[in-house]
């Protein structure tokens, strides 16, 4: 008998409203791991990430979520805030009116605490450079930084990051695959959806391609690179 996975997602089935988006996702996220979620505009990754951080929408109808030993399908969005997940949404969500210090602050707010703000400033140095500066004014790339330090701010086990390389020039991606380096080795688990395929592949372990809603492939980002027609279909690249 194997030990249960740190992450187990198994037959999750996903809807907004009446429309059906994932459909029956079953994988497997060791701890320590990258794992890159890719595939095509639509294919439903935001809506898998979306459901295994239990948020009000999308609604999972079916299928079990286990986190560290813990059923989150069995919770309610407020309470699997607190079972260790960290999303970092698309829009990154920094909060007006606040400096880069205060939105880290504000993430400590409640127990249990996670990273220190020293600590994250250690992480993100030009975070500490501008720590008393208005959070919505920081440029993309340092918002992107932001949001990620703000997610390891709390207590958190796995970090689930929705494109965190969009729009994004290619050396301040250069930027954030280090710290994704550096967080992984701190013993951090990641789920990665990008667009920017070949990046994603370049940090992750592992990669899980979604097409409307299934998986059709689960294997090493190696795997991923050397075959060409699994590129070209679903990736284009
Ligand atoms: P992208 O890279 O374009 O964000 P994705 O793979 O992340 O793509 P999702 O955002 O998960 O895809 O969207 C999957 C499907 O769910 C799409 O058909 C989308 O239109 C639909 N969808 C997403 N959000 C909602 C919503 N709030 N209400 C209804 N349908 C939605």
């Amino acid at each position: 008998e194997t030990a249960p996975a740190f992450l187990s997602v198994w037959d999750m089935h996903s809807y907004y409203g009446e429309s059906y988006i994932v459909q029956g996702v079953s994988f497997n996220v060791h701890e320590g791991e990258i794992v890159a979620l890719l595939g095509r505009n639509g294919a439903g990754k935001t809506t898998t990430l979306r459901s295994i951080a239990r948020l009000d929408s999308p609604q999972v109808q079916r299928g079990e979520i286990w986190l560290d030993h813990k059923p989150l399908h069995r919770m309610a969005s407020h309470e699997a805030a607190t079972a260790g997940l960290g999303l970092v949404p698309e829009d990154r969500r920094i909060i007006p009116g606040l400096t880069v210090e205060e939105n880290l602050q504000l993430a400590q707010i409640a127990p249990p605490v996670g990273w220190s703000i020293e600590r994250l400033y250690e992480l993100f140095p030009r975070l500490g450079e501008r720590r008393r500066q208005e959070g919505v004014t920081l440029s993309g790339g340092e918002q992107q930084m932001l949001a990620i330090a703000r997610a390891l701010a709390r207590d958190i086990k796995l970090l689930l990051l929705d494109e965190p390389y969009e729009g994004l020039a290619p050396v301040i991606v250069d930027e954030i695959e280090k710290t994704l380096r550096h967080i992984k080795e701190q013993g951090m688990t990641t789920i990665l959806v990008e667009q920017n395929a070949v990046r994603a592949l370049q940090l992750a372990d592992r990669a899980i391609i979604l097409d409307t809603g299934s998986i059709v492939f689960d294997g090493t980002a190696a795997e991923v690179l050397e075959n060409e027609s699994l590129r070209a279909e679903y990736l284009a690249i």
